[in-house]
C-alpha cells in the first residue's frame, strides 16, 4: 500500500530555527498489514502519519502511495487519493457534538456526493460492524469515550478506505475500553484492512503483527510480532471475570 524512501520533514520556526522533525525514514507497508509505530514523545510519530496520510509534504524523500508518487500529484489529486484511500482516526474521537452517531458517519459521505438513502444504509452496517446498532441516534454526549472512538471508526470506514490511519487511538481511554478498541481494530485487520496505528503504550502494540520504533526522527527497530495477543479473548476473559465478582 505504501512505500517512503528517505523520507525528511524539516518544519521552520519563525524564519530561523529548523526542527528536524523526521530524518529519512524508509518504510514499506503492504497490504493487510497492521504495523503498531512506538517511539518516544517528540520523535516523529504524527510528523510521519501525517505525511503517510497526505496532510503535508514532506521536505524530501519518496513516498508511494497505491502505485503513484505522492509528490507528483496536484492538491486536488493528492485529496481525491486521501478521500478514497485512507481513514483517520485520532485520540480526541473529534466527532460532531449536536450529531447522532448515524450523522457522524454519513458526514464523509455527504462530502463524496453519495445519495443520501446510501449513506444512511452504509453508516447503519458500519455501526452495527462496530458493535454499536443499537446507539445509531445517540449524540457524542450520551456515549461512552469507547463507543465515541467506534463511532469514529465507523466513519473513518465509510468511504472504504484500504488503510487506516490511527494516531493515539486510546490515549483517552482506560486499559479496558482499549481492548475494546483494539478487538475492533483487530477483526478489521482480519479482514483485510491495512493498519497502522501509534501508540507508547506497549501493551497496545503487542495486538499489531509489526512494530517499528522511532527516536529522533529515524527508524531505529522494525520488527513482527510473533504471537499478537488476542484483544477479543482479552476483552472475553475480561467480561467473564466481571460477571463472577457480581
Ligand atoms: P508525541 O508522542 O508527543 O505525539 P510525536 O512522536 O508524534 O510525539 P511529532 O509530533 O511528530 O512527535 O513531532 C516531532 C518533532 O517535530 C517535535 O520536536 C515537534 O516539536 C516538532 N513539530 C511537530 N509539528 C510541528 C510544527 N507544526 N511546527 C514545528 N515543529 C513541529
Ligand atoms: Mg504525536
Amino acid at each position: 500500500v505504501i512505500a517512503v524512501r528517505d523520507l525528511a520533514k524539516t518544519y521552520r520556526l519563525g524564519g530561523k530555527t529548523n526542527v528536524y522533525a523526521l530524518r529519512g525514514v524508509s518504510l514499506d507497508v503492504y497490504p493487510g498489514e497492521f504495523v503498531a509505530v512506538m517511539g518516544p514523545s517528540g520523535s516523529g510519530k504524527s510528523t510521519f502519519m501525517n505525511l503517510i496520510g497526505c496532510l503535508d509534504r514532506p521536505t524530501s524523500g519518496e513516498y508511494w502511495l497505491a502505485g503513484k508518487l505522492v509528490s507528483r500529484l496536484s492538491s486536488d489529486e493528492l485529496a481525491i487519493m486521501r478521500n478514497r484511500l485512507i481513514g483517520f482516526v485520532f485520540q480526541g474521537f473529534n466527532l460532531l457534538g449536536r450529531s447522532t452517531a448515524i450523522q457522524n458517519v454519513g458526514l464523509p459521505m455527504v462530502y463524496a456526493g453519495i445519495p443520501k438513502h446510501i449513506r444512511e444504509l452504509r453508516a447503519r452496517k458500519l455501526l452495527q460492524l462496530v458493535g454499536l446498532g443499537a446507539r445509531m441516534n445517540h449524540k457524542p454526549s450520551e456515549l461512552s469515550g469507547g463507543q465515541q472512538q467506534r463511532v469514529a471508526i465507523a466513519r473513518a470506514l465509510s468511504n472504504g478506505p484500504s488503510l487506516l490511519l490511527a494516531d493515539e487511538p486510546t490515549g483517552n481511554l482506560d486499559s479496558r475500553t482499549s481492548i475494546e478498541i483494539m478487538a475492533v481494530m483487530q477483526a478489521l485487520n482480519e479482514q483485510g484492512l491495512t493498519i497502522v496505528l501509534v501508540t507508547h503504550e506497549p501493551d497496545i502494540a503487542n495486538y499489531a503483527k509489526r512494530q517499528v520504533v522511532f527516536r529522533d526522527g529515524r527508524l531505529i527497530r522494525d520488527e513482527p510480532v510473533l504471537q499478537p495477543n488476542s484483544a477479543k479473548d482479552e476483552w472475553m476473559a475480561l467480561v467473564q471475570s466481571t460477571n463472577e465478582d457480581e
